[in-house]
């Protein structure tokens, strides 16, 4: 299978050249006159002129690119391109210079930005996958006091979306800085040492646990 554009696992260079290959893929058919298609090549510049000013990208690229493959490689090659003189062969030449190509650099740039952007998120999301069962900045206030008042206290996490349960407790370096934090609701605290650690000292045994959420 071919290269997907729309996948960000991919590089930038990847992506933009599956682009640029729906570009190519333009066929012309000697039946057809050409004056024929230098009249919907007139209509083909001013869709990708739409695209572009509606900031689709991709589709603008995948136009110019197409308008410059029929009318600089493949309609040459028509049998009857020379003897065709029409008023659209020389507006689409004047296109070509001053618009498609012009164009077709500048999209190819941004493109290039855009999925850049695009695989370096991608990149991080695999480097550090989502903790499902956490101890968030509220959560570690939280258990902060009941650990303060009873040093064996443990905090259970349910994430029942993820269908993950988590058991924790504060690390000394945790209490110390959650004990001292003055800050309310979601807040950033240090990463490193760990403000709190699995706890591996216990065991879930069989047993059936019911739930209900009063929130
Ligand atoms: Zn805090």
């Amino acid at each position: 299978m071919s290269p997907d554009y729309t996948d960000v696992s991919l590089t930038a260079a990847e992506r933009v050249r599956a682009l640029g290959k729906m570009g190519c893929s333009v066929e012309i058919n000697e039946d057809i006159a050409p004056r024929r298609y230098f009249r919907s090549g007139v209509e083909m510049e001013r869709m990708a002129a739409v695209y572009l000013e509606e900031g689709s990208l991709e589709n603008a690229y995948v136009l110019y690119t197409k308008f410059i493959t029929l009318f600089v490689e493949k309609l040459p090659g028509h049998r009857d391109y020379q003897q065709c003189s029409i008023p659209e062969k020389q507006l689409i030449m004047k296109k070509l210079q001053e618009v498609a190509f012009p164009r077709k650099d500048e999209l190819k740039k941004r493109l290039q930005e855009k999925y850049s952007r695009e695989h370096s998120e991608y990149l991080r999301s695999q480097t550090h996958p989502t903790q499902t069962a956490f101890l968030s900045s509220v959560d570690l206030h939280t258990h902060c006091s009941y650990q303060l008042m009873l040093q064996e206290a443990i905090a259970i996490v349910c994430a029942p979306k993820h269908n993950d349960t988590g058991v924790f407790r504060l690390t000394g370096p945790g209490m110390s800085e959650v004990s001292g934090c003055r800050l309310k609701g979601f807040h950033p605290h240090s990463k490193e040492p760990p403000l709190f650690t699995v706890c591996k000292h216990v065991q879930v045994r069989d047993s059936k646990i019911s739930l209900l959420d009063l929130r």
